[in-house]
């Protein structure tokens, strides 16, 4: 008898949790779907059944069985878009964050991959919950806490000093399931960056980082690396005597200083490109994150205040923009200019490295520290520069979609419109291969199968709206 009851509970839930637009099968009727493999374009019906894209041309009586179906007029389909660098950060801000899960969905972004955050705690609860249904967002790809040394600038890190403490850190990102390992350049030394390489290596780990000055990029690329996070670094490649330089860096014959003055204006494209297919060859990836340099570059002549997207950043959130708009107020005209010219060397190589047939992923870097780059919208902003820079926009496609699920090894189930993989869907009023902007261009998101059209979209995004109007109206200590 419980066990019956047990059984009804079971069902109302489920009944309650799957709503109305969730079908067990949903015919996609007069789709374009765009094979991001390649390119091509079809048009055609799209089967999907329990949230699995089952048929890309189901034959006459499976459509006709179909249990909802949705005329998508000739509209693009393409595969939900992920943001492969982004961070929930701030201790102070988690339902600050917490309110923009379901405007990366609005936004058009099924996946995200979090690079490390003083939430991790947190963010690992969203990760379970959106997963179960239980809460509306993009599916989280986390790095919990980033590996630092000891006494390290920024909050919230795994510090490490001794090849012992790298090993239990390891052993405790694995214990909470982390989804790969970020490692940062700010007081860890080369060697034990090195060493938290091959470590999470040695586990089977995906590890993405930054490069430190004392490092040669090949050293952290035949270590193991994965992906390498911020195309800035990527320009040292651009001088013949990187190699040289990290290692004087690391003996002490070179300090810091002198290593950038070394890099600067000694950029060789030839150099670069020789180089990057090097990076090809190891199987390295790059996320460039052109969007934060972007804003910076160009803060001085840009009027944020009338954004769109602050209506759903709380008051709270956007002040922590203040620290580099209040730092960069005391560039000078130089400055700038240096800064812009750099913006457009490091875009530059964004083609360069598509070129030498490294993998690109497309992240934004979004975070309340990074000034203006908005969470979900700052993803179809870095794609529009990506095609500015040179870059066709069926790679950055490729890059938002596919490119990512395989480099988190998931590519049977993401990444690509194809029977077999999840049913997280994006429907284009336009063709993104024509004018990547597409991207955001919107009729409807599907999400495991679930259609959210237009006006429910919408509604997320009042709702976002609203509560962050609720947020900054709430006195908070
Ligand atoms: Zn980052």
């Amino acid at each position: 008898m419980p066990r019956l009851i047990y059984a009804c509970t079971l069902l109302l839930v489920s009944l309650f949790l799957s709503s109305a637009p969730r079908a067990e099968s949903l015919l996609l009727r007069d789709a374009r779907v765009v094979d991001v493999e390649n390119g091509a374009i079809t048009r055609g019906d799209v089967l999907l059944r329990d949230g699995v894209i089952a048929s890309l041309a189901p034959d006459a009586a499976d459509a006709e069985a179909a249990d909802n179906r949705l005329d998508l007029q000739g509209r693009y389909l393409i595969p939900g878009l992920w943001d492969m660098h982004v961070h929930f950060e701030g201790r102070e801000l988690v339902e600050d964050n917490a309110l923009l899960l379901p405007v990366y969905l609005a936004y058009g972004i099924t996946g995200v991959r979090e690079a490390a955050s003083n939430l991790a705690g947190t963010v690992l609860q969203w990760r379970g919950e959106v997963a179960d249904g239980e809460r509306l967002g993009p599916r989280i790809f986390t790095a919990g806490r980033k590996f630092e040394g000891i006494d390290s600038l920024w909050d919230g890190d795994r510090e490490v000093g001794t090849a012992a403490q790298i090993r239990a850190g390891m052993d405790e990102q694995q214990a909470l399931g982390v989804d790969f390992i970020k490692i940062t350049e700010n007081t860890l030394q080369p060697e034990l960056f090195l060493e938290t390489v091959r470590e999470a290596r040695r586990r089977g780990l995906l590890v993405s980082s930054h490069v430190p000055l004392g490092l040669d990029i090949f050293e952290l690329t035949g270590a193991g690396l994965s992906s390498i996070e911020h195309a800035t670094y990527l320009l040292r490649l651009g001088h013949p005597g990187q190699a040289g330089i990290a290692r004087a860096v690391r003996a002490g014959e070179m300090s810091a200083e002198q290593a950038r003055a070394a890099y600067d204006d000694s950029f060789n494209q030839a150099t670069a490109d020789a180089a990057y297919r090097r990076l090809a060859a190891a199987g390295v990836a790059v996320t460039p994150t052109l969007i934060g340099g972007r804003k910076l570059a160009w803060l001085h002549e840009t009027n944020h205040d009338d954004d769109a997207f602050l209506a759903y950043l709380t008051r709270d959130f956007t002040a922590q923009y203040q620290w580099r708009i209040e730092r960069m107020a005391g560039e000078t005209a130089a400055e700038r200019e240096a800064r812009q010219a750099r913006y457009r060397l490091v875009a530059a190589q964004v083609p360069a490295l598509q070129r030498a047939g490294v993998t690109l992923l497309a992240g934004s870097d979004s975070a309340a520290l990074n000034t203006y780059v908005y969470p979900a919208a700052a993803l179809h902003e870095e794609l529009a520069l990506f095609t500015e820079a040179g870059l066709s926009p069926l790679h950055a496609l490729q890059a938002a979609t596919i490119n990512g699920a395989r480099f988190m090894g998931l590519a049977r189930d993401y990444g690509s419109v194809s029977a077999g993989r999840r049913a997280d869907l994006v429907v284009l009023n336009r063709n993104p291969l024509a004018d990547i902007r597409a991207t955001a261009d919107i009729h409807a998101v599907i999400r495991g199968g679930e259609v959210f059209d237009r006006a429910r979209l919408d509604a997320l995004l009042a709702r976002a709206a609203a509560r962050k109007q609720a947020l900054d109206n709430t006195p908070r200590d």
